[in-house]
């Protein structure tokens, strides 16, 4: 049976939370006064991928302390104004881009803490690294000033078998044990049981903690 209230779904997913993985609740499509209610329960951290959407709800609740991760697709061209709102970056899937943002966090005197998206399977939906690119691209990574390399981040392409995910999530588990980071922002709604099992320290749940999404995607295409 489905829970009924987020206060409820909220319970079911910490009941079944090893204790070293986090809940990330992604509210992208979800108003602010849902966020609001998650935070009164406890709920700290909060994954958005859209700018303007972001941007708005978390002007309407400036008054809570929230962490904001940015889980979405980084534009270049929108990397000051996410720099000026959002601490986690889980979505960094380049070197050109991860140079970029380490520079605009010098100019604007933040640290931002940056995973770095990896892509394990073929997958044409998603971008992100390949393991050999990050391997090659890796000393100028580490290198770069005004960021904090923690992790790294991966999706499962669709269509997979939980035992396939399960093996792709132990594979980025392992490809960060070899770089020496040790945050993995693995599992969503579908997957999180076996990211979880795999080592995720953030599960980026969304529909199973919010339900489905009230707000037509429509009015929050524009970045
Ligand atoms: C939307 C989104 C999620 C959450 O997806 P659900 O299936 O609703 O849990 C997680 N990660 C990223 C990158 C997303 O864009």
């Amino acid at each position: 049976m489905v829970p009924e209230s987020a206060a409820e779904r909220l319970a079911a997913i910490r009941a079944q939370l090893p204790a070293s993985t986090q809940l990330l609740a992604v509210s992208k499509g979800h108003p602010a006064a849902a966020i609001r209610e998650l935070a009164g329960l406890g709920q700290r951290s909060f994954g958005e991928s859209r700018l303007q959407e972001a941007a708005a709800k978390q002007e309407e609740l400036a008054d809570l302390s929230l962490d904001w991760h940015f889980i979405g697709r980084l534009q270049a061209n929108k990397v000051r104004p996410v720099l000026q709102r959002f601490a986690w970056l889980h979505s960094v899937d380049s070197l050109a881009l991860a140079e970029r943002v380490a520079r605009i966090a010098g100019e604007e005197e933040v640290c931002p803490k940056l995973l770095l998206q990896v892509k394990l399977r073929p997958d044409p939906a998603k971008g992100g690294f390949v393991p050999e690119e990050l391997r090659q691209a890796w000393p100028q990574l580490r290198a770069l000033p005004s960021v904090q390399l923690v992790g790294l981040m991966t999706m499962a392409p669709l269509g997979l078998a939980a035992e396939q995910r399960q093996s792709l999530f132990g594979d980025c588990a392992a490809l960060a044990r070899e770089l020496g980071l040790d945050q993995l922002s693995m599992g969503m709604s579908g997957d999180w049981p076996e990211a979880a099992a795999a080592g995720s320290t953030w599960v980026r749940i969304g529909s199973a903690l919010f339900g489905p999404k009230p707000l037509s995607p429509p009015a929050w295409d524009a970045i």
